[in-house]
């Protein structure tokens, strides 16, 4: 903060919440990390999930001060009772799973999370979660990732970013086809001198399932790649009154981050099975929020499908002359100068639906291509904006 000004401080979950989150977070960890022939048939684990929502929801109730760990053991120990003497002889095929699961669990120590303090579901819990949140350790964890892998591909920390998490009754996506229940919301609040971000990762911890933890990393790239930055180099406030949906930040950076997490599966290798699935989920993402002509259809699609087609346009134009490989460098470079750029958002729209015109022909104009292939040499989006905007 140049100004003396503090960032606000970031609200959480409440207790209740991430005690269901860190519950289910954990559980979901434990099955994907179990070898394939450990884990129980579809039946034993359904009855186990059943009787572990169960359980759950009437510790919660029945023990509403209890710190988070007591909550954990408390689930555990009653529902691995109740799936004793409900599944007899089978509950030997879950038996992997509550161990695997128990040690998961008997390594979450409240009171190792910050100096001894521990979160009892009053005001102070926000402080304790911010600082050690060990409870919601995915969701820190993955935001934390993707404002690194942010910070390094834009080359530059263009404003101060607040991770805020927030509990809801839904499932908060409005994804067609896609029930998540994780989502993400990005506010600014700016004044003269600093650019702050403030992204909210929005959770429904009762229905958590694997395919949401598998959309996590790709809602945490969303927020910081798409929004946290987007138009900081802008001098007023980052203001929306027109509430335009920027075809930059919801389709040309989406397609290149799900570009980055193919790459980043690619690079792990078959068996970090964990980032092949978080690539295909962002990928389904993607493909669903662009889907224009689906009935019913995401809200922003011909927004996404606008910045996911000229990222595509850019990327061909590119691979004649540099290559494949340094094409979607160079596109990636792009879209983040173009992002971080100040123009608004009406001019971001209208740019884009010129461009649309251009990659598909008609017609074709020389001397933006001309400044597309000299953005190559001089990486300066400069010209390129001033183009868009004033011819
Ligand atoms: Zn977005």
């Amino acid at each position: 903060m140049t100004d003396g000004r503090t960032a606000p401080e970031p609200s959480h979950l409440n207790l209740d919440d991430r005690k269901i989150f860190s519950l289910r977070a954990a559980y979901l960890r434990t099955l994907a990390d179990l070898s394939p022939d450990a884990l129980p048939s579809d039946e034993v684990q359904g009855e186990f999930d059943d009787e572990l929502r169960k359980v759950s929801a009437r510790v919660l109730g029945e023990h509403a001060h209890d710190p988070l760990d007591t909550f954990l053991t408390a689930v555990l120990d009653r529902t691995s009772r109740a799936s004793q003497a409900a599944l007899g002889g089978a509950y030997e095929e879950i038996r992997p799973v509550v161990d695997a699961l128990r040690k998961r669990i008997d390594g979450v120590k409240c009171g190792l999370c910050v100096k001894g303090d521990i979160c009892n579901g009053r005001a102070g819990d926000d402080r304790i979660v911010a600082e050690g949140g060990r409870c919601i350790s995915d969701i820190k964890e993955a935001m934390r990732n993707a404002k690194d892998d942010a910070t390094r591909e834009y080359g530059r920390v263009p404003a101060a970013v607040v991770v805020c998490t927030s509990g809801v009754s839904q499932a908060p996506t409005c994804i067609p086809g896609l029930s998540l229940a994780v989502n993400g919301r990005t506010w600014f609040s700016d004044d003269a001198t600093t650019k702050t971000s403030i992204v909210t990762v929005e959770v429904a911890s009762s229905l958590l399932d694997g395919q949401s933890m598998a959309a996590l990393n790709y809602v945490a790239l969303h927020e910081m790649f798409c929004h946290a930055y987007q138009m900081s180099a802008r001098p007023e406030a980052r203001e929306n009154e027109g509430l335009f949906v920027d075809p930059i930040a919801e389709g040309m950076l989406d397609a290149v981050i799900v570009g980055l997490m193919e790459e980043k599966a690619q690079a792990a290798g078959v068996s970090d099975t964990g980032a092949a699935s978080e690539a295909d989920m962002a990928r389904r993402i993607h493909l669903a929020r662009k889907a224009t002509r689906d009935r019913p259809r995401f809200s922003q699609a011909p927004e996404v499908a606008l910045g996911a087609l000229v990222h595509d346009g850019v990327l061909s134009l590119y691979s004649k002359e540099v290559g494949r490989n340094k094409a979607s460098q160079a596109v990636r470079r792009l879209a983040y100068d173009l992002n971080l750029n100040g123009w608004d958002y009406r001019q971001r729209r209208d740019a884009f639906v010129r461009l649309r015109a251009h990659f598909l022909g008609k017609p074709r104009d020389a001397q933006l291509i001309d400044l597309f292939i000299r953005y190559l040499n001089t990486s300066s989006v400069n010209e390129l904006v001033h183009y868009l905007t004033n011819n």
